[in-house]
């Protein structure tokens, strides 16, 4: 993983303010993260690799992510 940023910023997602879902503050560290993600073509499962974009509340740590698409 890389380092986190080092200013805790707001974040939002869709016109939504990303709140934490544990402790409901709004300051976020930001970060990248690769994924696997599989998709079911068929008979098949593909792998592939996303980009994940993951938000770490400053507060208590809990990890929001998002995939992008
Ligand atoms: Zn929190």
């Amino acid at each position: 993983m890389k380092p986190l940023s080092d200013e805790p910023t707001r974040i939002e997602i869709d016109g939504h303010r990303l709140q934490c879902h544990h402790c409901s503050k709004e300051q976020f560290h930001r970060c990248r993260l690769r994924r696997q993600t599989a998709s079911a073509s068929g008979m098949r499962v593909d792998w592939h690799e996303a980009v994940a974009h993951a938000f770490i509340c400053a507060h208590c740590g809990f990890l929001h992510e998002f995939l992008t698409h």
